[in-house]
């Protein structure tokens, strides 16, 4: 690939030497002029490792640029990043963590609901599903048709088997044109390493008038004016692009589809957006849910006035909802 046009020097940190990096030209535009942004770290498990991020002096859009090699980013989802959604035991705070759980699919189903009205006739897609709690939570209170897509080949979870399940990169699917009522793309995109062809592919399989619902973090947020490279709506290496509004809807718009509305939320917890901030801002990278479960529930309850106006305040999530274009 030609050497990319980053006008400013990134700023000289080293990495492991088996790290493969790519030169990677705007997503949006296709230009490979950019500005240095900012450097991230894989903060969550606390793997090694420094990567840039650049914004497009073309089309602003801010992107990961070199970007980790795609035959590398696999071991970047080992067990660490998805087991605590496995995980049963959590001692006395099972209860709660169930429950934190259970709520996120209740939300995600909320909020799909004021679109799609869902019966055992819809037809569901969720790409990136991971082990598939919200397409079985769809399944048991709808008796939704489930289909799910993920590049992870080693999920399961009880009830796994329900869903029709289709492995590897979605735009790479064979699923049959115009045949789902609501795709739904729940933190999918940003790690997307192609995300133009995810989204034409989901202007592809969906049905007219049904909808294809669309969450990632959103750059242009509270919490990312505070927390700024640790912000943990950059998640370094995994997140290929960091979407504002703007680039978002520009995004869906240019692949296919018509935004028919915009939320400054989703159905993701912006707590969970401020508690890991504070934690990797403060406590540096690698964050031990074991101990840090407590003070996270403790901190919810603390921040509930705050996050009572969640909706409101633009802290950390965006959705957008689309149609096919025709
Ligand atoms: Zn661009």
């Amino acid at each position: 690939m030609t050497p990319s046009m980053t006008t400013q020097k990134f700023p000289n940190k080293t990495n492991p030497a088996h790290y493969h990096f790519e030169d990677v030209a705007c997503y949006q535009c296709g230009s490979k002029k950019s500005q240095y942004f900012l450097t991230g770290e894989e903060d969550l498990t606390g793997k090694e490792g420094y990567f840039n991020y650049v914004r497009c002096e073309n089309c602003n859009l801010v992107y990961q640029n070199p970007r980790i090699a795609a035959d590398q980013i696999k071991s970047f989802y080992d067990s660490e990043y998805i087991a605590h959604r496995k995980k049963t035991n959590w001692g006395i705070l099972t209860p709660l963590y169930e429950r934190a759980m259970s709520k996120h699919d209740r939300d995600k189903d909320a909020l799909v609901s004021r679109y799609v009205k869902i019966t055992s006739e819809t037809k569901v897609l969720d790409v990136g599903c991971a082990v598939g709690t919200f397409l079985l939570h769809l399944k048991k209170k709808y008796g939704a048709k489930i289909s799910g897509v993920d590049f992870k080949e080693d999920l399961s979870f009880p009830g796994f088997e329900q869903i029709d399940f289709h492995c590897g990169l979605f735009y790479e699917q064979k699923l049959e044109p115009e045949s789902f009522d609501l795709v739904t793309m729940w933190h999918f995109l940003e790690h997307c390493y192609s995300p133009p062809q995810s989204l034409k592919k989901a202007a592809q399989v969906v049905k007219k008038g049904g909808k294809v619902i669309i969450e990632v973090p959103r750059l242009d947020s509270l919490t990312y004016k505070v927390f700024q490279e640790k912000w943990p709506g950059v998640q370094a290496p995994q997140h290929t692009v960091l979407f504002d509004k703007e680039s978002l809807i520009s995004m869906a718009q240019k692949n296919g589809l018509k935004v028919i509305d915009y939320l400054p939320y989703g159905a993701f917890p912006a707590y969970f957006y401020i508690f890991a901030g504070t934690y990797f801002k403060t406590l540096g990278k690698g964050l031990n849910l074991n101990r840090a479960i407590a003070p996270y529930f403790l901190g919810q309850l603390l921040l509930a006035p705050l996050l009572a106006f969640e909706k409101k305040l633009n802290l950390s999530m965006q959705t957008i909802i689309c149609e096919r274009t025709e």
